[in-house]
């Protein structure tokens, strides 16, 4: 029997890439939960209209106030031309949050928000004493220790593609047995590029992955690897190793995802073809496995599977990742907010692609950092996220400048 009845599912990103995948492996294993409610952005009106049909949840939450009214008018008109009574629509969020705390143990909420954002959500779920299937990364690589001191054993189960695969790999392994992981890249749509060839990519060439179908931040951020260097943060605090046992090794055809290699020298790696719905599935119905749940490998016909190292010198993500975890503090925190606003610069043009990491290094070493804020809980953490996207919009529109 997969999920206990009336188990409860509480979507938060419904509408992403992440939210439409876990909705679909939704309509083939309604076994799995019930959809109780859904919180979104709110871009995208008749996506959401659609997802009320097909699941009828009790709630939605828009976050964002401006798109509200739109969401709200389409969910409506869909419901009321259907003949369904329409779910509580609240707004704000701060709604995001109540949500995300609102199911309780034997429930299970997916953290598939994009960005720091996601944190209080996921501190919320942890609080109530549901299961978190967490996609949103950030939560954990901003939060760190908070994150993992408020979680009960087994309560996060990464929504990660490599962290998935680690999970798996360690059924049956104690802590003290495994020597290091090794966390599968798949190197991003510009591996073997030199510096000189990355100055000119323009964002449509970055957004062009080459395994994964995936959101913009998120993409962009497989090409600069910060989406790996957020991984290798990801998996310290998941598994709880230092940075120098998270081994990175790029493999380009995105099978194996990810790898455990143990004090005996054996190495259990966990292998299927790209598809998230297999992470997703995994950790909403773990122990359980739901069969058919996405296409199994085909060894039929002939394949080749290649490993190669990093490129450091060319993509310097990983190794800042590094320095910022063995800092601790608020210096993840800064990491993360400062490719936020990266992004978002090198997509408005105002920022070159190898600007990325840059801005993220000269943040992390400005003098003026508030290191000791960090300690102030949740309350700091959030003060060091503010000071480092000023500190980093004020640098952006100073080079414009
Ligand atoms: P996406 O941009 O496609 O979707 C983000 C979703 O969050 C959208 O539904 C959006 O409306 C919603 N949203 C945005 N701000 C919100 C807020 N404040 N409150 C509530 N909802 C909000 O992103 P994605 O690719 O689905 O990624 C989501 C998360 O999962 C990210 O943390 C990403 O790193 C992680 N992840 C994604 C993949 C993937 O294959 N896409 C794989 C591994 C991990
Ligand atoms: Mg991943």
């Amino acid at each position: 029997m997969i999920g206990a009845p009336g188990r409860r599912l509480v979507l938060l990103g419904a509408t992403g890439s992440i939210g439409t995948q876990a909705l679909d492996v939704l309509v083939r294993h309604p076994e799995v939960a019930r959809l109780h409610g859904l919180a979104v952005g709110g871009t995208r009106p008749d996506l959401v209209a659609d997802q009320v049909l097909a699941h009828r949840p009790e709630r939605v939450v828009v976050s964002a106030a401006g798109h509200a009214a739109a969401v709200e008018a389409a969910v409506h008109r869909a419901c009321a031309a259907a003949g369904i009574p329409a779910p509580r629509i609240d707004v704000g969020a701060d709604a995001v949050v109540e949500l995300a705390g609102c199911l309780g143990p034997g429930d299970v909420v997916l953290n598939a928000i994009t960005g720091s954002v996601g944190l209080l959500p996921t501190l919320a779920v942890l609080a109530s004493g549901a299961r978190l299937a967490l996609a949103n990364k950030e939560s954990l690589v901003v939060g760190g220790h908070l994150v993992t001191d408020a979680a009960a054993p087994g309560q996060i189960l990464p929504v990660d593609s490599e962290h998935t695969a680690i999970a798996q790999a360690l059924a049956g392994v104690r802590h003290d047995q495994i020597d290091h992981l090794v966390v599968t890249a798949s190197g991003g749509p510009f591996r073997g590029r030199s510096r000189a060839e990355l100055a000119a990519v323009t964002p449509e060439q970055a957004l062009a992955h080459p395994t994964w179908s995936m959101g913009r931040v998120i993409t962009t951020n497989s090409a600069t690897l910060v989406n790996k260097a957020l991984e290798v943060i990801e998996a310290c605090f998941q598994f709880d190793l230092p940075e120098d046992r998270v081994q990175v090794v790029v493999h380009p055809q995105s099978i194996v995802h990810s790898m455990v290699t143990l004090v005996d020298g054996s190495t259990i790696a966990q292998a299927s073809p790209p598809d998230m719905r297999h992470a997703i599935g995994w950790a909403l119905a773990h122990p359980e496995k739901l069969p058919g749940l996405a296409a199994p490998l085909d060894f039929t016909t002939a394949q080749s599977w290649t490993f190669e190292p990093v490129d450091e010198d060319t993509f310097d993500a990983i190794p800042l990742a590094r320095a910022a975890h063995r800092e601790g503090g608020g210096a993840m925190a800064v990491y993360n907010a400062v490719n936020e606003e990266a992004v978002d610069a090198f997509f408005a043009g105002d920022l070159d692609f190898l600007g990325i990491t840059a801005l993220i290094r000269r943040v992390l070493e400005s003098p003026r950092r508030p290191r000791a804020l960090a300690a102030d809980g949740v309350e700091g953490l959030l003060a060091v996220e503010g000071w480092a996207r000023t500190a980093a919009r004020d640098l952006i529109s100073s080079t414009e400048g």
